[in-house]
């Protein structure tokens, strides 16, 4: 019989599964708080359910294949899944300073882990390597959250240390709700990692009715949008989806989305030269946000293999910029974080293929 990934049940599902049902919480300290990796770890349990959880289940699914460490810190992942397919996320340190009370300044690192919920992804945007993969499946619930959790094994991140998570690896999430909101949930349960949903954030390519049910979900996580062009003639041929899901149907799909009042809704913008980056698309870019709590993301382009588009100059990057916060639209810039270790979507994936090939 296939064992189940333990990992992939709900603390629900896992309270029915086992008696007595206590024990789910116990089990789930283990994992998602102890890191232990065998079930003879979980001391607290007694002998025979270990072995009969050893007998139903596993509990890894991920198995680290590759790690790139870039200058500026961030690390990248490649994940081998039980199956054989590879998936990568992005363990992204950003360093603060705070002022103590006693006026010291201190310094203070604060983690982004940047997961992935395909293999692959139908979306077939032009830019992105892993649309140009092609799509082979969905990822499981636990196969989305064991990723956070061997990124914090492997970092020795605390259990109680928090971090953020963002949906911005490979796969369109919203394509996988139902694994993905399983995860969410997941995530968030206070006796596993216990990251608040107002901590994780879902990106999507723009489907907007698949927007509206993420929003019936009332998650409390927050949305980011991957707009990247201002007009649908250019939209469409950057991202063919936006035949099916026009700017003006994601328009409308945002503002009906539930979203703390103290939050906003993040517009990515993936700046290209030439296509995307002047002065014309800033001031339809403000035009479209109009009345939206929004922000900004602008995202210099990574180029890469046999990739069709440009990284675009810092002065056409900041005058863009600029435009927008003259005009009242919070905006920043997203230092491309870990270029030196093809940080962007499906580009650790595609190099190793090319490394083995
Ligand atoms: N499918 C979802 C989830 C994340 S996709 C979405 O599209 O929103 C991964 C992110 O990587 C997107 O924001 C995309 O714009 C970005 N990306 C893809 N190719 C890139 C490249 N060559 N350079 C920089 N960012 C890229
Ligand atoms: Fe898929 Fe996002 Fe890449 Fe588009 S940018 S192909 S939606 S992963």
């Amino acid at each position: 019989m296939e064992q189940i990934n333990i990992l992939d049940l709900s603390k629900e599902e896992l309270s029915n599964a086992i008696k007595p049902a206590f024990r789910a919480k116990q089990i789930y300290q283990w994992l998602y708080q102890k890191y232990v990796t065998s079930f003879e770890e979980m001391k607290n349990l007694p002998k025979e359910l270990q072995l009969a959880l050893k007998k139903t289940y596993h509990l890894d699914p991920l198995r680290i294949v590759k790690i790139e460490v870039s200058k500026d810190g961030s690390k990248k992942y490649l994940f081998e899944l039980k199956d054989k397919n590879t998936v990568e996320s992005v363990l992204l340190p950003m360093k603060q300073e705070q002022v103590d009370e006693e006026g010291k300044r201190v310094h203070h690192t604060r983690y982004t882990i940047c997961i992935s919920s395909q293999v692959g992804c139908k979306i077939g945007c032009t830019f992105c390597l892993t649309g140009k993969s092609g799509f082979k499946r969905n990822l499981s619930a636990g196969e989305i959250t064991s990723q956070v959790l061997m990124i914090k094994r492997d970092n020795a991140i605390a259990e109680n240390r928090r971090v953020n998570i963002v949906f911005m690896g490979m796969g369109e999430p919203l394509d996988n709700l139902t694994n993905v909101s399983k995860a969410v949930h997941i995530f968030s349960d206070i006796d596993g990692l216990s990251i608040s949903t107002r901590r994780q954030t879902i990106s999507t390519s723009g489907l907007s009715s698949q927007i509206e049910k993420l929003g019936q979900l009332d998650l409390g996580v927050l949305l980011a949008i991957s707009l990247h062009a201002v007009d649908d003639t250019l939209r469409q041929k950057l991202m063919p989806i936006n035949k099916a899901y026009n700017i003006e149907s994601i328009m409308n799909a945002v503002r009906a989305f539930p979203i703390d009042a103290r939050k906003r809704v993040m517009f990515e913008y993936l700046v290209m030269k030439g296509i995307n980056d002047d002065q014309s698309n800033a001031k339809k870019l403000v035009k479209l946000l109009h009345g939206i709590k929004a922000k900004v993301n602008l995202i210099y382009f990574n180029p890469h293999h046999g990739s069709d588009f440009d990284r675009p100059s810092e002065k056409d990057m900041l005058a863009f910029q600029q435009y927008l916060v003259d005009h009242g639209v919070l905006c920043t810039i997203r230092q491309s974080k870990g270029i030196d270790i093809s940080a962007a979507c499906g580009q650790l994936h595609d190099k190793e293929k090319h490394d083995i090939a």
